[in-house]
């Protein structure tokens, strides 16, 4: 097939320090507006450019990145014919799905603005995702997050659901993975089973050791969680799952954090410590706890704790060049109990839906229209070596075109990087 570049996109390189040689597409509709591609897609990209015919071994052999380069709108087949209604393509779609609105804690800091609606999920929410994700070309992982509220309280709704949801994927060769973000504090032996053959990765949020936890993640009559959570987590380890803990840095827990990561180090333990938005943090207290959090990280490749493969920092893109900080716009979104699509989680019921799993477009093309909420990013981002690791931090707390803790974010991925270096030496 022969193919015709888009005359508003142009190839560029950047040369990282960590990632080597960065290749991009720069679309001239908006600077913002740029896809990061692999060496082998760069080369593809130059021979069309220079009017040269790929070989029918070559377009085998590169089927899929000229698929997503034609979906991208970045390719245009010429010899395609002329009407012809293309489906989206992903490889891999990542969902927050919201189970619930109910939690049996309350935390008075909590960002999920439709918590405690009387709402709940619509009964054939697993079907209508089935019949948008069906209809992805080459799709082949979808990354589904059950999120609340608290999931497991609604465990008995989504559970036969997603387990449905399951089995129909996999009758048309797509992978279901299964990610919980729970308080944990409702287990039961059931859950404990349903975790274990569905592969279901557990993800807790704790703030810090005993009363920094429980400051505010009380019970409703007031008790703290702490405890129950600690004691569900070694539940979970004596079954044979390894939760990975998130902690979320806030004003009131930023002294704490340190302690929890060096109990979570001594237990091998995979966690993402990230930035509270808001105004909850600031970038001096945020700096002090990243300066204790990578010197404790800094020691413990001593005791051979694998940092690069146990850790996340907030939305930094420390493993792979990325032009946002997340997958939102992009190839993920977050759906409400009633099937309308978000941008992000933190704007249920807030912000305005991208769209309805009820209408007519698929669940991709609806998802896509939000990718410009990453844009606007400031000039100092643009010429930011760091513009592919950090990409301006949250789009939607961003203060300026950046993100309130640029400055920390530089020097939490300078440690990181060198963290990394270390690693690879031993
Ligand atoms: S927010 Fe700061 S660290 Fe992040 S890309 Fe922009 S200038 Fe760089
Ligand atoms: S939009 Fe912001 S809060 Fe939402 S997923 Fe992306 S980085 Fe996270």
């Amino acid at each position: 097939m022969k193919y015709a570049l888009n005359a508003l996109c142009r190839l560029e390189s950047r040369q990282h320090e960590h990632f080597g040689d960065v290749y991009f597409i720069q679309k001239a509709t908006h600077r913002d507006d740029v896809i990061i591609i692999d060496a082998q897609t760069a080369k593809i990209f130059k021979k069309i450019k220079s009017n040269e015919q790929l070989s029918i071994e070559e377009e085998r052999r590169n089927s899929e990145l000229l698929a997503r380069l034609v979906s991208e709108n970045i390719l245009v087949p010429l010899d395609a014919p002329r009407i012809k209604k293309t489906k989206p393509i992903a490889k891999n779609i990542n969902i927050w799905l919201q189970v619930t609105d109910s939690c049996n804690l309350a935390c008075d800091y909590c960002y999920i603005p439709s918590l405690y609606s009387d709402k709940n999920l619509r009964s054939d929410i697993f079907y209508l995702l089935f019949n948008h994700f069906k209809d992805i070309e080459g799709l082949e992982t979808v990354h589904l997050k059950l999120a609340g509220g608290e999931p497991l309280v609604a465990f008995s709704r989504w559970e036969q659901g997603v387990q449905w949801l399951r089995a129909q994927l996999k009758s048309i060769g797509i992978k279901l993975e299964l990610r919980l973000i729970t308080n944990l504090t409702r287990l039961t032996n059931e859950m404990i089973g349903f975790f274990l053959k569905h592969d279901v990765i557990v993800s807790v949020s704790i703030d810090g050791l005993g009363a920094t936890h429980d400051r505010h993640r009380k019970h409703k009559n007031g008790s703290g969680s702490f405890n129950t959570v600690i004691a569900n987590i070694k539940r979970l380890r004596e079954s044979g799952i390894s939760p990975s803990v998130m902690i979320t840095v806030a004003g009131d827990n930023y002294l704490g954090v340190p302690g929890l990561v060096e109990y979570l180090i001594e237990r091998d333990m995979t966690f993402r410590v990230s930035d509270a938005k808001g105004g909850y943090l600031t970038a001096e207290q945020f700096e002090q706890t990243m300066d204790a959090v990578n010197s404790l990280l800094g020691k413990s490749l001593e005791q051979g704790y694998p940092v690069s493969r146990r850790v996340i920092f907030s939305d930094l893109r420390t493993h792979e060049a990325a032009s946002t900080p997340c997958s939102m716009g992009s190839h993920a979104a977050a759906i409400y109990l009633d099937g309308s699509v978000y941008f992000c989680h933190t704007e249920f019921q807030a912000g305005e839906p991208l769209g309805h799993l009820n209408g007519e477009q698929n669940l991709l093309d609806i998802i896509r229209k939000g990718k410009n909420k990453h844009f606007g990013l400031s000039d100092d981002c643009q010429s930011c070596k760091y513009r592919f690791v950090c990409a301006g931090g949250c789009p939607l707390y961003r203060v300026d075109g950046k993100s309130p803790m640029c400055n920390v974010y530089k020097k939490v991925i300078s440690q990181v990087f060198d963290i990394y270096e270390r690693e690879k030496g031993k």
